[in-house]
């Protein structure tokens, strides 16, 4: 196979989510929720289907959804888009983040991420054939060291790629981060990727900010989410890019030969659920942060060294309080010892010995779930 499929393999969501069905598992490891997101949204679907909403969209999403996109930045962000011009609907983050790192990345660019990266970061930096260029985000804290940022500039660096919330850290970007993520970017005239599909899973009060919406930053900013996580519909892959017409144009042309369009039924019924009410997005907040409290009292309690994250619906851990050095082996090890899987952070790295240590665990699951993953945890 081609050179840029080295070092690829199957990733570790795959591996582990066949490991945690051969031994029985409680599949903490590969992040989805175990209850579909809200019935109108699913009763959407099924009636857009029966409807005939099942031949080839319009390429950049069905007219109704790219409102709906762009109504939702207003309304949460205050933030104004083109519904016409600059919202595309894409097959998932995960295709408008390769979309955009093809539309904006020559071979031998330097694309800086930070790490631990969302795996599919690294592949979609290679098939545009970039190198990337990893700022780590360090145990305890995985703060984002903004000389560490400016320091990884190059005259050949052309996109940052910023994830926040972040995954697996569960860090969200302070005011100050992002203001200087934003300082970098028009210092040196960088395209800023921004994958932002854990929006609305943020805890304890704390709000969460658009990078596109610091100076300078509306020219140069292509931000990114998805329906998988804020309607707990993972499997449906609608994604969406906003930007400036010229930023979405560019992305619009690389998507067009990926995939062409989206799932045409899916998208009227994320148009319906973008416009939920407040209390719709409250209360995934709500009780995703009892879950997180739980899985992570739960966790400190077996005597790991719990990251309680900001944001998304992971937390990481630090194994060396159990005597034990290295994630992929205690994640390899874990289900047949506990019937449980869990992710090593590791994966996620260049600086592998940053993430050695440390294991993610995902709460997107109902409390008896958690607590049955607990207690099958004491056999450790
Ligand atoms: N980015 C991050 C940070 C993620 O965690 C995920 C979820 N796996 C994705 C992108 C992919 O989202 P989607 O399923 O919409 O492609
Ligand atoms: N985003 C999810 C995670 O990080 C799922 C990833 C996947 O299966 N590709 O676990």
């Amino acid at each position: 196979h081609a050179q840029r499929l080295n070092g690829l393999g199957t990733t570790i969501f795959a591996e582990m989510s066949a490991l945690a069905v051969a031994t029985n598992s409680v599949n903490l490891g590969q992040g989805f929720p175990d209850r579909d997101g809200p019935d109108s949204l699913l009763e959407d679907a099924i009636t857009a289907i029966r409807a005939g909403a099942n031949q080839y969209p319009p390429a950049r999403g069905v007219p109704a959804l790219r409102q709906a996109i762009a109504d939702h930045q207003k309304r949460f962000y205050d933030l104004s888009y083109d519904p016409d011009t600059q919202v595309l609907v894409t097959t998932g983050a995960t295709e408008a983040v390769a979309a955009a790192l093809l539309a904006y990345v020559e071979p031998g660019d330097e694309v800086i991420a930070l790490e631990p990266y969302y795996d599919s970061y690294s592949a979609g930096i290679a098939f545009a054939g970039g190198r990337r260029v990893p700022v780590t985000l360090r145990a305890p804290d995985f703060r984002l060291d903004l000389d560490e940022l400016r320091a990884a500039v190059t005259p050949r660096t052309k996109v940052l790629l910023i994830n926040s919330p972040h995954n697996p850290t569960g860090t969200v970007l302070t005011d100050d981060e992002l203001r200087g993520v934003s300082e970098v970017a028009v210092e040196h005239d960088l395209i800023v990727i921004t994958d932002e599909v854990y929006e609305h899973l943020v805890f304890d009060g704390r709000p969460h900010k658009p990078l596109a919406s610091y100076d300078g930053m509306a020219e140069r900013t292509v931000s990114i989410s998805s329906a998988g996580k804020t309607f707990s519909v993972t499997g449906w892959k609608i994604g969406w890019v906003t930007g400036s017409p010229a930023i979405v144009t560019a992305v619009t042309t690389a998507k067009q030969f990926l995939t062409f369009t989206s799932g045409a039924p899916f998208q009227p019924a994320v148009a319906g659920a973008l416009a939920l009410g407040n209390d719709y997005f409250d209360a995934l907040r709500a009780d995703l942060q009892a879950r997180r409290d739980l899985l992570c009292d739960g966790l400190a309690d077996l005597g790991f060294g719990v990251h309680r994250p900001q944001g998304t619906y992971f937390v990481t851990t630090d194994i060396r309080p159990l005597g034990h050095t290295d994630g992929i082996d205690f994640c390899r090890m874990l289900p047949e010892r506990t019937g449980v899987v869990a992710i090593p952070h590791q994966v996620f790295y260049d600086n592998t010995e940053a993430g050695r240590p440390l294991v993610r665990w995902a709460f997107c699951k109902q409390p008896q779930i958690l607590q049955e993953a607990l207690t099958r945890l004491q056999k450790l």
